[in-house]
């Protein structure tokens, strides 16, 4: 809603009266709005790759091609700003199918327990660097019914996004927590953490607490806005919690109804 506020003054100066007209800024202006901020922002992420990329090509054509050690480097330069491209332009693309009307889940019934024990056990044969594993697993099985592309991408977005900000020597904690009609799937890191005023933004495409820092460790600034369309379209919720510079936990539900046969398979 909008307020114009106009105020009656008589010609002695004193005010006797005053007009508000409320404007409804309908439902599609707002998406216009939406979308203008998405394109510039999309345009924005593709030219700074591409100006990079020129400019490097540019130097090798004017001879730093023929300098053995500048050479390899810059092409390196112009390989990972491809790289960054495609990643980009596969999260859009993930995006926009999800935008779609038509945009359906191919749900299975998955014991949720073993689904992540799988996920996280290639993070770890994977991972370089100097970081433990906790596992807060049930021994129990946990029937959810999920679309398992999904959730995979679900988790690896966060738990790349955990690996990357964590220190060396960190720590990160794998959970699952049951509730009455849900359970909730956490993962911890002892990273750099993100800032009060920043946290519920971080769902939203393209935001970064730190550009600069962010483009360093190649993110789309999507990972997460993605992680959130995917846990909402399973009738979820994803959420931050954070401290700085101690850690971020991201966590997200998914609905659930215990049932006998979990408690004993
Ligand atoms: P990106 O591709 O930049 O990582 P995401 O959507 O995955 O984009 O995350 C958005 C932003 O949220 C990141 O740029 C980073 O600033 C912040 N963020 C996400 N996860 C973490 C984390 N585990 N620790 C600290 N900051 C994080």
């Amino acid at each position: 809603l909008r307020a114009n506020f106009s105020v009656i003054q008589k010609e002695t100066g004193f005010v006797n009266g005053l007009i508000a007209v409320l404007h409804d800024i309908t439902e599609q202006e707002k998406i216009d709005a939406e979308r203008r901020e998405f394109v510039a922002n999309v345009s924005h992420e593709l030219r700074t790759p591409l100006t990079t990329m020129r400019s490097y090509l540019e130097a090798l054509a004017d001879g730093a091609w023929q300098d053995e050690e500048i050479a390899p480097n810059f092409l390196e330069v112009t390989r990972t700003e491809t790289e960054r491209m495609i990643r980009l332009v596969n999260d859009l693309l993930q995006l926009s199918k999800m935008d779609s009307t038509d945009y359906k889940l191919n749900r299975e019934w998955v014991n949720f327990v073993n689904f992540y024990h799988r996920i996280i056990d290639r993070f770890e044969m994977s991972k370089e660097q100097n970081v433990t594993f906790n596992r807060r697993l049930p021994d129990h099985a946990i029937f959810v019914e999920i679309d398992e592309d999904k959730m995979t991408q679900v988790l690896y977005n966060i738990i790349s996004n955990a690996l990357k900000y964590s220190p060396e020597g960190g720590q990160v904690t794998f959970s699952i927590k049951e509730r009455e009609d849900k359970i909730i799937v956490s993962i911890a890191d002892q990273g750099m953490g993100i800032p009060k005023e920043n946290i519920a933004k971080v769902f939203d495409r393209f935001y970064r607490v730190d550009k600069a820092r962010t483009r360093k460790l190649g993110g789309t600034g999507l990972g997460l806005a993605i992680a959130k369309e995917m846990v909402n379209v399973h009738g979820g919720a994803i959420w931050a919690t954070s401290e700085e510079g101690k850690g971020t936990v991201i966590s997200f539900s998914l609905p659930y109804e215990r049932s006998e046969e979990d408690e004993w398979s």
